[in-house]
């Protein structure tokens, strides 16, 4: 069973986006890239090179529903007639478009976003959903955790591993240890928690990087020998790259709790300070941040949280 990593340029800060070709019955593809002429021409490029067309795919496998890794699933799906697109069912609120909902803006109140730069934020979502169509319920399979995805030669096990989206899913091949991890896991950064209504329930903020930190440690349960990761160079040392994403994120929980002052803060505010440079387009990453850090802080107990008007503050205990 080959795993055949094709790179795809994306429009985005990040850089180019892996996608991961499984090139045996029944033609697979995990990630699809941005919806932009030049990542199809780079994909129909990479899938020619290892001897396919697009019309070969019979599956189409979703990581997360990022618009750098699923924007041109629904174009792939046309072109291959009859190829089956999955996806998480906690990826719901990405697939159909982030900051369009009620509930999505009023995780940003409560996160003290002051309303112009909630209306900057949805503008720039506005930019960024035209590279990826959206999905209704019915034209896609869910991804249940733990099932197999089979091939004529070998499985990959599907893991569940939220954090970075509510969604995320690897994709585990155990006869070699080799996994496909989407935003997961990156070579270079540390993945951001993206600030999420919990899909179980949308009153509910959904606790990323507490689910994060298990996702990791879930991962590294399988002992893997390589980690696809959807950005920059795959990972050989998993153990390295686990010692490091959770030492960075104590040090940063750490900052953070230090910059909460006796009258307290909102996250917004505590991202302001962290990210002072912060450009447009970054502030709803820095706010996902920080509200991960203080959440996770205060599901520790070493932090309190109130409620001031809509918005949260959070203050040393
Ligand atoms: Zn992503
Ligand atoms: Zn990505």
């Amino acid at each position: 069973m080959r795993i055949i990593p094709i790179s795809l340029p994306t429009p985005f800060y990040i850089g180019p986006v892996n996608v991961y070709l499984i090139a045996v019955d029944p033609i697979t593809i995990i990630d699809t890239g941005p919806k932009t002429k030049d990542a199809i021409n780079a994909l129909r490029d990479g899938l020619r090179a290892a001897g396919f067309r697009s019309s070969d795919l019979r599956r189409i496998v979703l990581t997360h529903a990022h618009e750098d890794h699923c924007g041109l699933a629904r174009s792939l799906r046309d072109e291959a007639k009859d190829a089956e697109v999955f996806v998480h069912e906690w990826e719901t609120g990405h697939r159909v478009g982030r900051l369009e909902y009620a509930e999505h803006r009023q995780l940003l109140v409560r996160a003290g976003v002051p309303d112009d730069e909630i209306e900057g934020m949805r503008r720039m979502y506005e930019g960024v959903r035209m590279y990826a169509d959206s999905f209704d319920d019915h034209e896609y399979n869910p991804l249940w955790d733990n099932a197999e995805l089979e091939f004529a030669t070998g499985t990959l096990r599907i893991v569940h591993t939220p954090g970075h989206t509510p969604g995320s899913c690897s994709f585990v091949r155990e006869a070699d240890r080799t996994i496909i991890a989407g935003d997961c896991v990156l070579k270079r950064v540390t993945p951001n928690p993206v600030l999420s209504a919990d899909p179980l329930d949308s009153s509910k903020r959904f606790p990323s990087l507490a689910e994060y930190l298990v996702s990791l440690a879930r991962l590294r349960s399988f002992a893997p020998t390589l980690v696809h990761g959807g950005h920059g160079d795959a990972v050989h040392d998993y153990e390295e790259l686990f010692h490091r994403y959770v030492r960075a994120i104590s040090e940063r929980q750490s900052q953070v709790i230090g910059l909460l002052s006796n009258q307290g803060a909102s996250a917004w505010e505590i991202s302001r300070v962290m990210f002072p440079q912060t450009d447009d387009v970054h502030r709803f990453l820095a706010v996902s941040e920080a509200v991960a850090h203080l959440d996770l802080a205060h599901s520790e107990g070493k932090i309190a949280l109130e409620l001031a008007g809509e918005r949260e503050i959070y203050r040393p205990n």
